[in-house]
């Protein structure tokens, strides 16, 4: 095994790459598992208008771009992989990737959040033929098509908006009568002509799985119990998140909802020398911000960890 680093970043969004970019200036040569796909969520995002220091906003992922480079610039060692274990019940700790595995004083947890699902099997099949949770990954595909989103926050009204410029319609379909998504969002929505909004329903089932594709959703009316058909081409999840804890469950505490629990106002982790920034801890604020944030505290909070356990 090489030698044992000072920090091992988990994760490669807002929260990874600050981390980074925060160890990596103080000397402590960080490695960070980027994950196959690095980026995170914000890859799969448009325009973002409300990281400060952009004028006019940018696309999620040349955000991230900016960032990689930023982390890299100060001597982040990167590796394109997914962590698949850890072992936090030794000293130092053990991050293995496969049949790779590195020690390290330190462990930033910065794995974030996916997607949440339906749970229909007709989603799980149809997923990538029609089923989708990333309008600016697969919209193109339904240019002047109907498309469906279900969910009232504010990724379903971000999803709505960007696939009514593709779209002939969009159907937004929201389980309650009234949305959760930021007034600025719901305006813009309720505002776009191609846009309309299907309440208090949910998604019954879709179709068509013999024909690989989907045709049309059938949507239960939760008030009168009454199920309609509608003509889908293209359907779009945008309910949520969950937080991305299966390799450190069981190794650190969790709260109740899954993400991963920090002693408050801070990164700590049940684990003295582990510490988790961004959306995997973060059940409340969600934003690239507050993400990036929490990976500068836990380059600090590690550092600090570092002078009080490590003999220079
Ligand atoms: P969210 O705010 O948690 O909204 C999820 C939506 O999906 C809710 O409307 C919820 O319904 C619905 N939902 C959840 N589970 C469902 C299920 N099983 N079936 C049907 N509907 C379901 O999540 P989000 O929209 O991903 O936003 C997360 C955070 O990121 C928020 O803080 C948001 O402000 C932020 N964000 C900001 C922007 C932006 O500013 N441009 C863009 C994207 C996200 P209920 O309302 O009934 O609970």
């Amino acid at each position: 095994m090489a030698v044992t680093r000072k920090v091992i970043i988990i994760g490669s969004g807002p929260a990874g790459y600050t981390a980074a970019i925060y160890a990596a200036r103080a000397n402590l040569s960080p490695l960070m598992l980027t994950g196959v796909q690095k980026g995170g969520q914000l890859m799969l995002t448009t325009l973002v208008e409300n990281y400060p220091g952009f004028v006019d906003g940018l696309m999620g992922p040349e955000l991230m771009e900016i960032m990689r480079k930023q982390a890299e610039r100060f001597g982040t060692e990167m590796v394109a992989e997914d962590a698949t274990a850890v072992d936090f019940s030794r000293r130092p700790f053990v991050v293995r990737a496969g049949e790779d595995e590195w020690e390290g004083h330190t462990v930033v947890l910065a794995t974030g959040a996916s997607s949440k699902l339906l749970g229909l099997d007709a989603e799980r099949t149809l997923m990538g033929r029609g089923v989708s949770t990333c309008a600016t990954c697969d919209g193109f595909f339904f240019r002047d098509q109907n498309i469906m989103v279900v969910g009232g926050g504010d990724s379903a009204m971000e999803e709505a908006l960007y696939l009514a410029r593709l779209g002939r319609k969009v159907e937004v379909v929201h389980r309650r009568d009234r949305l959760r998504a930021s007034k600025i969002m719901q305006e813009r929505a309720f505002k776009h002509p191609k846009i309309e909004f299907v309440w208090n329903s949910a998604v019954e089932d879709i179709r068509d799985v013999a024909q690989g594709k989907v045709t049309t959703v059938l949507l239960k009316n939760l008030q009168t119990g009454e199920i309609a058909e509608r003509p889908v081409d293209g359907l779009f999840i945008a309910i949520g998140h969950q937080p991305n804890t299966a390799i450190v469950r069981g190794q650190v505490d969790l709260l109740p909802n899954g993400y991963v629990k920090v002693a408050p106002g801070t990164t700590r982790t049940s684990v003295p020398g582990v510490f988790a920034a961004g959306d995997v801890q973060d059940h409340v604020y969600r934003q690239a911000v507050t993400a990036a944030s929490t990976g500068c505290m836990a380059a600090l909070e590690a550092e600090r960890y570092l002078e009080a356990t490590q003999p220079h």
